[in-house]
């Protein structure tokens, strides 16, 4: 067995951009992956909205077999009487529908100011949080510079700013916009893969992070890979292993060892003891210190910490094969399709999830792959992510059975015969998501992307700029800044932390 300085833990988007800048540094790198295959949530997601460009860059992603099926994704905002409105264009530069021109000018105003806002705070993705400690060199350093940054947008500009991101997505477009499809579409956009509703304090502030993401160079932008979101964790393994990087599936770490107070390497499930003297953790941060490092190697107050840290999943995931195309009363099958409603139904399918409990009628974003790409059998292949859905309810299988009843019914309301067409479904809840995944809660950040859970109190305070709390060990997921999606962000940014490290 060859031997290697460092050993990865997860093949994820984060786990594959690691390995593949330190083995560029000329590390010998191992990567140990649970499942059966290599990727990790690229197989979960089903759109790209913030693949981190110099992760797409330094990877070659494109040599690797990276295409665009579409790099401009266009959303319809499905209505049940066909009154559909429709987005194209980052971020609904254009909009179609029976809009009144007052929507129609507000939303153009409010778009341009998320975007610039967004812009401002990209820049926070591609670095490692300041550290706020006392005897640290001016950790407000980077800060300020977003600061100057946010300062020149002007007095007006850098007013609102400070206003909208402590206020919540619901109360910004009610103050703005009157369409209800429009604030719903955009306020399920506000929310998604969150633990909040629309009403709740500070859901603006994530929805500007997304934002903040870019498809092929714009801004805001959608894409869909050619051969889906699947293709694109393919290609980031190919790169990843012509970087000499070996990658081994099959492999669940069940603990990692520390010897003399700091790392010595892994032990799988099964016992195989796999020795090294770096070890990163590209799984969620909250199993990798409760659960493979353990407590007795951490400070009392770091583990009441990380027990603390809130990791709930509010989005399942449905699969359906359908022996025909849909009709979504003539939607563009191409299009990201959303059953949002109004910005009240986003917040009413949110309710019943905070005590464990299924919506009756759950938001969902719908992709159909195979309009992009059709099938020689004819079946049409649909994606959707549902939320919100409860990650913890009193009793999983019933939940599950009426989450997918719920699901087929909205689906049903806004493609009438589609449940006629259905040949086989599946649907994931969180805790699926959980157990198929290793997202704790099936949390799409690995962990919530609030407030109190970003920056430098990410994945909590004291660790924020990827180094573990134990000598030799470090952390690289989206459970760190600046969180998920299939970005490769957290683990470019942990490569460079080791770097400056030394
Ligand atoms: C329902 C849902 C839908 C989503 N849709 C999208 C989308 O459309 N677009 C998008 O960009 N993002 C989407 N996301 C988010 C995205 O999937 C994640 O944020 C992203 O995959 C996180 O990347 P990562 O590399 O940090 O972790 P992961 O992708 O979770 O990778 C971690 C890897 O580690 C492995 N692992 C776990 N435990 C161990 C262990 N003990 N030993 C060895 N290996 C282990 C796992 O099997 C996994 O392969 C979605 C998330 C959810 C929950």
């Amino acid at each position: 067995m060859p031997s290697f300085d460092t050993i990865i833990i997860g093949a994820g988007p984060n786990g594959l951009a690691v390995a593949h800048r330190l083995a560029s540094k000329g590390a010998a790198v191992l990567v140990l992956e649970a499942a059966a295959t290599a990727g990790g949530g690229a197989g979960l997601a089903h759109l790209s909205y913030n693949l981190d460009p110099r992760v797409e860059k330094a990877m070659g992603l494109a040599a690797h077999g990276l295409e665009w099926a579409s790099a401009d994704l266009a959303t319809t905002a499905l209505s049940p009487d066909g009154n559909h409105l429709r987005l194209e264009g980052p971020v609904g530069e254009r909009l179609f529908g029976d809009v009144s021109d007052a929507d129609r000018a507000a939303w153009s105003t409010l778009r341009a100011r998320l975007l610039r806002f967004a812009a401002v705070l990209s820049p926070l993705n591609q670095m490692a949080p300041p550290r706020i400690a006392k005897g640290v060199g001016n950790p407000m350093l980077k800060l300020a510079m977003i600061g100057i940054k946010a300062r020149m947008m002007g007095a007006k500009d850098f007013r609102e700013l400070g206003r909208i991101i402590l206020t919540n997505a619901h109360d910004l477009l009610d103050d703005e916009l009157s369409d209800p499809r429009l604030k719903g579409a955009l306020a399920f956009d506000a929310t998604l893969g969150g633990w909040l509703g629309p009403r709740s304090p500070n859901s603006v502030l994530p929805w500007l992070v997304r934002l903040s993401g870019q498809v092929a160079g714009k801004q805001g932008a959608l894409g869909l890979p050619k051969g889906g979101m699947a293709a694109l964790g393919a290609a980031m393994v190919k790169a990843t292993a012509a970087k000499g990087v070996t990658i081994r599936c099959n492999a669940a770490v069940e603990r990692i060892l520390v010897e003399g107070e700091r790392v010595a390497g892994v032990i799988l499930a099964g016992g195989e003891e796999i020795r090294a003297a770096r070890v990163v953790s590209a799984i969620a941060p909250k199993t990798t210190l409760l659960s493979l490092v353990g407590a007795r190697h951490l400070d009392a107050g770091l583990v009441t910490r990380a027990r603390h840290q809130k990791a709930r999943g509010g989005a399942a995931k449905l699969h359906l094969t359908l022996r025909a195309a849909p009709d979504f009363r003539g939607a563009n099958l191409k299009d990201r399709l959303l059953i949002a409603g109004s910005e009240h139904d986003v917040e009413r399918s949110f309710n019943p999830v905070k005590y464990g409990r299924v919506p009756e009628r759950p938001g969902m974003e719908i992709m159909i792959p195979t309009a992009h790409e059709l099938k020689p059998d004819g079946k049409y292949h649909l994606s959707a992510i549902a939320q919100f859905a409860p990650h913890a309810p009193a009793d999983r299988v019933a939940a599950r059975a009426e989450m997918l009843a719920a699901c087929l019914a909205q689906l049903e309301a806004n493609a009438p015969g589609i449940g006629a067409l259905v040949e086989d479904a599946e649907i994931l809840m969180p805790y699926d998501i959980e157990a198929r995944y290793g997202l704790p809660g099936g949390q799409w950040h690995a962990g919530e992307l609030s407030v109190e859970q970003m920056l430098f109190l990410r994945p909590l305070p004291g660790i924020a700029q990827y180094k573990g709390p134990v000598p030799g060990l470090w952390l690289a997921s989206a459970g760190c800044h600046p969180g998920g999606g299939v970005s490769g962000s957290a683990g470019w940014n942990a490569a460079l932390a080791m770097e400056a490290a030394g």
